[in-house]
């Protein structure tokens, strides 16, 4: 079991290169074991199980896989119902894809961080531990707008290049309303199919935009789903809109504006603190078998554990990496395989200047940014948050990023950088969720159970996909449902 205080050891982990399970562990381990000792100390401890427990009884109700807001929702769910639970985490750290980290003389998030109130998962979270909000206007109110054109910056006249960057997007989505008229039930009509090849380039090819809005639209929907725009699938982000009622002020609010101002760790200690689960940091699963009415889960290091359900709350992009007996279903193994797009970088930079409100943008065929913006800014500088599709662009070395903030502001000293590279994080493969065009039409089959196993992750949740309320929308269904059918 751990405490509160381990949970909270976001120790920075930027330094991992390795891409296998194996090297990542090693690495890893240097700044865990302090973790691993206190796991092992655990008074609930289950005694080693024998094969003799598999179809017999087991040691818990239920095993969940993977500590981020899906698994930590899941396993709140199944404690609080007095379900014998326990969560296993690969990592020396709860939290996942959510990453509250610190960055000079604060903390920072290098993963998932906005939320919003027409998000109902995760705003009945802020509700329900009266977690406060922060607030970062900055992002929805530039003073200056730079955009790459040819290699070279151009300075946007906002309030004539804005309306028509807007109108591009509400073009883009003309439709999501007829496409998706209830959200939250996203096969609830046909009227999607005709849409279930098109990518997000075909549907901005469609519009007929003029040169330098496209650069924009371009820019805008290929951070959305952070992947190149002839690479996602354009319902991808049609849903969104409709969930927020389709109009681009809520929009602009969603993806870049509030968050949790203790840090999305908050949010993840409130489930976890709320729950009873017996959590187990450093103890990635490799094996998963089913017989009889159990399940039985192997561990890397050779431990095994057996339940009645278990719940696989890691990324999809990290499914197949799992063995299962007996398979699971080829469209779960193959859509894991061939991955979701959702990849690239996110960084904090910290610039000598005050450089007042900046956004930049550069369109999908420049890799390290498509999408920068001051986050605070004052005399002691200037913080800003940036977003590329380059999973391999070295977020942490001050030149590198210095040369690429110079392309749009010559000007500018940056003088800090900061950020994680989750595309070399086995237990991650990627950002968020944005899946292929054809993998639309797979979500159900995405969840469906296989025998005693669920998968919940945000990558197969039904509305918000890839974002923290996809997390908690299916963590808390699926734990919910365990909960019932084990009462
Ligand atoms: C850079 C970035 C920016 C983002 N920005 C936002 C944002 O602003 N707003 C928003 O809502 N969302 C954002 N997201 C997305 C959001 O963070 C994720 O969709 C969400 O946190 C995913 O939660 P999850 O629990 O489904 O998966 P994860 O958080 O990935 O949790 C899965 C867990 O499983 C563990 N695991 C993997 N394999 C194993 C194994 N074999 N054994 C045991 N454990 C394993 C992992 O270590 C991990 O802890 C962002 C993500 C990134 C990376």
């Amino acid at each position: 079991m751990t405490d509160k205080k381990e949970r909270e050891d976001q120790t920075a982990s930027s330094e991992t290169k390795g891409s296998s399970r194996r090297q990542f562990m090693a690495t890893a381990a240097v700044t865990s074991v302090g973790l691993v000792a206190a796991c092992s100390q655990s008074a609930d401890e289950p005694s080693a199980p024998t094969a003799a427990n598999v179809g017999g009884g087991s040691d818990y109700d239920v095993i969940v896989i993977g500590g981020g807001m899906a698994g930590c929702a899941a396993a709140r769910e199944t404690s609080k119902a007095g379900l014998r639970t326990v969560l296993l985490e690969a990592r020396n750290r709860l939290g996942g894809r959510t990453y509250y980290a610190p960055f000079g003389d604060k903390k920072v998030e290098l993963g998932g961080n906005y939320i919003y109130w027409l998000q109902p998962h995760v705003w009945a979270e802020v509700d329900r531990y009266a977690l406060p909000i922060g607030d970062s206007p900055a992002a929805v109110n530039p003073d200056r707008w730079i955009y790459l054109k040819d290699g070279k910056p151009v300075e946007a006249d906002i309030p004539t290049f804005w309306p028509k960057v807007d109108q591009g997007l509400i073009d883009f989505c003309a439709n999501s309303r007829e496409v998706f008229p209830r959200p939250y039930d996203t096969f609830f009509t046909d009227n999607w199919k005709p849409y279930q090849e098109l990518s997000i380039q075909d549907r901005i090819d469609q519009l007929g935009l003029e040169e330098d809005v496209e650069l924009a639209v371009n820019a805008i929907w290929s951070i959305m789903s952070h992947a190149k725009c002839s690479d996602g699938g354009f319902l991808e982000m049609l849903r969104w809109w409709a969930a927020l009622g389709s109009n681009s002020i809520d929009f602009n609010n969603a993806v870049s504006r509030y968050k949790l101002d203790n840090g999305t760790s908050s949010l993840i200690n409130a489930m976890i603190d709320d729950g009873s689960a017996e959590v187990k940091l450093s103890t990635p699963v490799s094996r998963i078998e089913q017989s009889g009415d159990s399940v039985r889960v192997t561990t890397e290091d050779g431990q095994t554990l057996t339940a009645k359900r278990v719940i696989v709350s890691t990324p999809l992009n990290t499914w197949a990496d799992i063995e299962y007996d007996p398979q699971i279903s080829d469209v779960k193994l193959q859509v894991s395989q061939e991955r979701h797009v959702g990849n690239g970088n996110k960084l904090h930079i910290m610039t000598k200047q005050d450089i007042g409100n900046v956004f930049l943008t550069a369109d999908d065929s420049f890799g390290p940014l498509q999408y920068g913006y001051t986050y605070t800014t004052g005399p002691e500088g200037t913080h800003m948050l940036s977003y590329g599709l380059d999973g391999m662009f070295d977020v942490n070395n001050l030149e590198t990023v210095s040369d690429m903030i110079n392309l749009f502001m010559p000007e500018v000293e940056v003088t800090k950088t900061y950020g994680y590279q989750w595309a070399l994080d086995p237990f991650s493969k990627g950002t968020w969720c944005t899946l292929r065009p054809h993998q639309f039409a797979l979500v159900p089959e995405l969840q469906r159970p296989e025998g005693n196993i669920r998968f919940a992750t945000s990558d197969n949740a039904t509305m918000w996909r890839g974002w923290i309320d996809g997390a908690i929308e299916i963590g808390t269904r699926t734990g919910q449902i365990y909960a019932q059918e084990l009462a």
